[in-house]
């Protein structure tokens, strides 16, 4: 048997082998020493202490789920080998082989999924430079693809997609780019040989998954990369013997134009689906606009949100569907509680493909399916064009229905072999069985009393067990009074075992009836799945329909409980915002009212926003909530303004100063000037840029300079001129504004009291003439002596006047560095002739009339 075993295990040697021995999955060997360490089970050896000593250890087959679960979230992938023959058949060691393979993102059980996220696979492959993408959930089915042109667009897909596991070439898992490897992190690589990417091959695997003549009728004529990339989700699927998937209808092609691109650092900066600091959902964009009532709902909200849209059209048809049910509370409360309560469709359907599914998860369906027609009454009269599809859509598959509630059970049990799945009256040769499985089990208990009548022995009781079926128990005190016709068939601590002739018989009666019940049960069980399974296109089109309401819906109640308004969305270069709030800040509402702040931006005299301000006035955030709402407009929802028009962006970037990459091995400053770079590389007239604070990361003159530079690189390009928020605390940058027609200076009110500071937290124009560093320090609670020494030092040294060892600086023995005033020359403009010619100007010889002509 271990050869055989080693022989398995030599075919899937990353894998933990779950070796199946009669009712247990065994492991030996080092798999033993991995899984009794992560499973908290019980290691013990064959052969102990000879030199062959193997450890093992084992689980029940029947409640191994949770843990191969625990493996495989362990980052473990688990190869679960079956015995392939009847035991009772085999001559020699029973068959074995590995049916299946369990990776993290190959596994569709529910203990082993998050209900309100995708489970994805991502497929990623490079030739030339390009790169192809293919991504599948198998638990839902959902399997896309996408071709990049550049490192970037792959990191773009990657962090869109979040996969659990991902699949590489062999040569490419080894050599990752480092950009690649860190958004990934310690989740799951795998891999397929690199013969796999083979334009024919793969081309091969995909028609005959689909069955289809060609891989061009899912338009992957034009994509070869993306057509590798599906390859190999194919080939990892096939290796993996994950071979029945019928819910693997077809693949859709994202295409770079369909969505609004989102770099992995404004994904990360806006906390569009986590937050940066601890990646929860919890506080990020998602978190605090998900009102979803079922885990599909929540899927496709973060879908939304990951891949906001960039035509008009489509985005206006998700916002009258918001607007709609934001003026029909009715309506939304009756959506609202008949998703309430509704299974995860998507799941179950894949599960029923897959034949995965038990009793309970029919019933769930059934039940699922139950509301339908609530949704569909509900929405009876709809007007949006969005909401009239949706309910098109929702087929309340009456004939499942009933098919499911007339023969599944209401309330199955967990296994498939016992028995009482099926309901009564849906089998007659079912229901004759069970009557007389009945009627023998009453007959048992007429023949208990009669015999303890007969006997006199009170105690006397009819059992049964799985080794002697059933038989008769007499207490020792009893045996005296044992009849001469009881056959004794044990004895036990308490007394005798005894059968009789006409026990025997009925048992033969009642046991055979029972034994066939379950046969029976089982094949009439396959039979309602595979029925259900061959309308799993249709359940896919309702569950996808029953997502979208309950993203609308959930965008609605939010846009009412917030006071949101619906913007315009058109092709302008304008985007305004009146009384504009930040969604999360506001909705955290940290004791402080969040004051609402206008903006406008245009391809005219307001290309650039140049905001000025002290640290903590609020310009972060100001920036922020400008970009999070023309996201959510082109998501499709709501914003958090009293009105705005928002003219679509193609791209959103944005570069935070505070981004910390320290622990990644890259400095600070180095990842800023990257993604600043990135962005100036990438930009173009439509896309929205924000940019905090760059060139804060080095010395101030350094950081200026650089700021400045970019702020007229944005401004002055001919093919990039983006809509642009420039946030920095360098108050020198607000000079740019006067030469420079398209760049407006504002910002954040601010009031002088007592020496101290007040935000007001207004946008106001204008620029900052202080920084009010000190006063920030002061309020973080520094200590005194320090704010007195610094306030010294900042006289001095903006007098510009300090010498070394000037008595007014006499607390301290070393004196602050002197401002280096032929710095800022840096930054006059060359070849400035106007200031040259005012400086030779002599105004005490001029007459007024030649001042005024000049
Ligand atoms: P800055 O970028 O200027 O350093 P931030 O944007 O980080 O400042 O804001 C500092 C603090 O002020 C944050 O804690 C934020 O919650 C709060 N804040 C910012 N804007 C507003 C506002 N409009 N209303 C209320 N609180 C605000």
């Amino acid at each position: 048997m271990m050869k055989q075993y080693l022989e398995i295990k030599a075919r899937y040697p990353e894998s933990i082998l779950f070796f199946r021995m009669g009712d247990f999955y065994e492991m030996f060997l080092d798999d033993a020493l991995i899984a009794a360490r992560i499973l908290d089970i019980t290691l013990t050896s064959r052969n102990k202490n000879s030199a062959d000593e193997i450890p093992f250890c084992g689980v029940p087959f029947h409640s191994a789920q949770p843990y191969i679960a625990r493996l495989v979230e362990a980052g473990h992938r688990v190869a679960i080998c079956e015995q392939v023959e009847d035991p009772k058949q085999a001559k020699g060691i029973v068959k074995r082989d590995v049916v299946r393979v369990v990776t993290p993102a190959l596994v569709t059980e529910s203990e082993s999924l998050i209900p309100d996220e995708n489970s994805y696979l991502l497929a990623l492959c490079q030739q030339e430079g390009r790169w192809g993408c293919a991504w599948l959930d198998l638990s839902t089915g959902e399997f896309k693809a996408s071709e990049e042109d550049s490192l970037t667009g792959a990191a773009a897909m990657l962090a869109a997609i979040g996969p659990r596991e991902l699949l590489l070439a062999e040569g490419m898992r080894k050599e990752l780019p480092e950009e690649l490897g860190l958004l990934h992190g310690e989740r799951t690589r795998s891999s397929v040989a690199d013969w796999v990417l083979d334009k024919d091959y793969c081309s091969g695997l995909i028609c005959n998954r689909f069955g289809i003549a060609s891989p061009d009728v899912f338009g992957l004529d034009s994509l070869p990369l993306a057509l590798l990339a599906v390859g190999m989700v194919l080939y990892y699927l096939q290796e993996n013997r994950h071979a029945s998937l019928p819910h693997l209808r077809d693949i859709s092609i994202i295409r770079k134009n369909d969505f609004l691109a989102l770099d992995p650092a404004t994904r990360r900066n806006l906390e569009l689906t986590a937050t940066m600091t601890d990646n929860k959902k919890a506080g990020s964009l998602l978190g605090c606009l998900d009102r979803t009532a079922t885990a599909m709902g929540a899927r496709t909200l973060k879908q939304w949100l990951s891949y906001p849209l960039v035509q008009v059209d489509p985005i206006r048809q998700r916002l009258s569907a918001v607007e709609e049910l934001v003026e029909q509370g009715l309506l939304r409360d009756q959506l609202v509680a008949s998703l309430k309560g509704m299974h995860d469709l998507e799941r179950l359907n894949a599960r029923i493909s897959m034949a995965g599914a038990g009793g309970r998860d029919l019933r769930a369906l059934h039940d699922s399916l139950e509301r339908i027609p609530l949704l569909r009454d509900a929405l009876v009269g709809v007007e949006s064009a969005l909401l009239c599809r949706l309910l098109e859509q929702l087929d309340p598959l009456l004939d499942l229905q009933e098919l499911i509630n007339s023969a599944i059970s209401p309330t199955p049990p967990f296994s498939l072999r016992e028995g009482g799945i099926i309901a009564d009256g849906y089998n007659p040769e079912l229901d004759e069985l069970r009557s007389i499985s009945r009627e023998g089990k009453g007959y048992i208990a007429r023949l208990e009393a009669q015999e303890r009548e007969r006997t006199g022995i009170s105690s006397l009781k009819i059992r049964y067990n799985r080794v002697f079926g059933y038989y008769i128990e007499v207490t020792k005190s009893h045996l005296a009074n044992v009849p001469d016709n009881y056959i004794r068939r044990q004895t036990v601590a308490t007394g005798e075992r005894y059968i009789t002739e006409e026990l025997k018989n009925y048992e033969e009666k009642v046991l055979g009836a029972e034994d066939r019940i379950c046969e029976l049960e089982y094949t009439l069980f396959q039979q309602v799945r595979e029925t259900v399974a061959a309308a799993g296109a249709r359940i896919s089109r309702t569950a996808a329909a029953v997502a979208s309401l309950d993203v609308l819906s959930s965008l609605a109640t939010v846009a009412v409980e917030r006071s949101y308004c619906k913007p315009t969305v058109d092709e302008s270069d304008c985007l305004e915002i009146i009384e504009g709030r930040h969604p999360v800040v506001e909705a955290m509402n940290l004791g402080e009212r969040f004051v609402p702040n206008d903006t406008r931006l245009d391809g005219e005299a307001n290309q650039i926003l140049m905001i000025t301000g002290p640290n903590m006035a609020g310009k972060s955030t100001y920036m922020r909530q400008v970009a999070l709402i023309a996201l959510m407009a082109q998501a499709g929802s709501f914003v958090p303004a009293t009105a705005a028009t928002i003219g679509i962006a193609d791209r959103i970037f944005t570069r935070v100063g505070a981004g910390d990459n320290l622990a990644k091995g890259q400095s600070t400053f180095m990842v800023e000037m990257m993604e600043t770079a990135h962005i100036l590389r990438t930009a173009s007239n439509r896309s929205l840029v924000v940019l905090d604070e760059i060139g804060r990361g080095t010395s101030t003159f350094d950081g200026l300079s650089i700021a400045w530079a970019v702020a007229e690189f944005l401004h002055d390009d001919q093919v990039c001129r983006p809509r642009t928020l420039f946030a920095t605390h360098y108050h020198e940058l607000a000079d740019l504004a006067a030469a420079r027609e398209r760049i407006t200076n504002l910002t954040v009110a601010v009031k002088e009291w007592n020496d101290q500071v007040i935000f007001l937290r207004t946008i106001i124009p204008g620029a900052a003439s202080h920084s009010y560093g000190i006063q920030v320090a002061r309020l973080a609670g520094m200590p005194r002596d320090v704010i007195e020494r610094a306030k010294e030092v900042l006289k001095t040294l903006e007098e510009g006047e300090f010498e070394q060892g000037s008595p007014r600086l006499s607390k301290s023995s070393i004196a602050p560095p002197r401002k280096e005033t032929a710095q800022f020359t840096l930054f006059e403009q060359q070849g400035d002739l106007l200031r040259e010619r005012l400086k030779k100007l002599n105004i005490s010889v001029m007459t007024p009339l030649e001042a005024l002509n000049l």
